[in-house]
């Protein structure tokens, strides 16, 4: 079967044909081998077939590619991909897919927020050094002031960013205990809409309303 590859997508599926070929957006980079592993278990998991049985035969560099199936007839085997192709067979990968992609987007959005932290420290150690070094009286009140308001600038970002880490923390003990996209507070689904947003809320809409209003 010829394939033609979009690597990197949000996530792994069939997205129609292309020319004599099938195309499937697959949600890993083309980085050693990685699409290619994900297009082999995506494709066994939507066929019913032991990843065993499906072997990318050519194209491994490329976007193109040639997967060859073992252990199914081929009308068998073709019946399938024309299901798949219209859409009617589950592709069955796509929830283990999307928490995958899901947990690394968060893990990659906490060490973003740790690096941030971690510089808004440094920035904090170092202008109360300098407020320290310096006798109040050598300055002039507009510099102090400055320094004091930087200050707490960098509090307020740090209060925020460590505010913004516990929720990503939250949110990834709910993608491990199953309860990922339902609200905190009220058990609702928070939406499809507002998680591709907000992957890490873990309130719906209206109970974040609610706790907003009630600050
Ligand atoms: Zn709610």
């Amino acid at each position: 079967m010829g394939v033609r590859v979009s690597p990197s997508a949000v996530r792994t599926a069939v997205q129609g044909v292309y020319g004599d070929r099938v195309k499937i957006a697959v949600n890993a980079p083309p980085e050693g081998g990685r699409a290619n592993r994900r297009l082999v278990e995506a494709l066994a998991d939507w066929l019913g077939l032991p990843s065993g049985d499906v072997r990318i035969e050519s194209g491994h560099g490329s976007r193109d590619k040639v997967v060859a199936f073992r252990g199914i007839e081929e009308v068998e085997l073709q019946n399938r991909l024309a299901r798949l192709i219209r859409g009617e067979l589950p592709p069955r990968g796509r929830e283990m897919d999307d928490r995958k992609a899901l947990r690394e987007r968060l893990l990659e959005e906490r060490e973003r927020l740790n690096r941030e932290i971690a510089d808004l420290d440094a920035d904090l150690s170092k202008s109360l050094e300098d407020s320290s070094e310096e006798s109040p009286y050598d300055q002039h009140m507009a510099e102090t002031a400055g320094v004091t308001l930087d200050r707490e600038v960098d509090l307020t970002l740090e209060e925020n960013a460590r505010a913004a880490m516990t929720q990503i923390d939250r949110a990834l003990a709910k993608l491990e205990n199953g309860s990922y996209g339902h609200c905190d507070k009220c058990g609702r689904a928070i939406g499809d809409a507002r998680l591709e947003i907000a992957p890490f809320a873990t309130l719906c809409v209206d109970c974040k309303r609610l706790e907003e209003r009630n600050r």
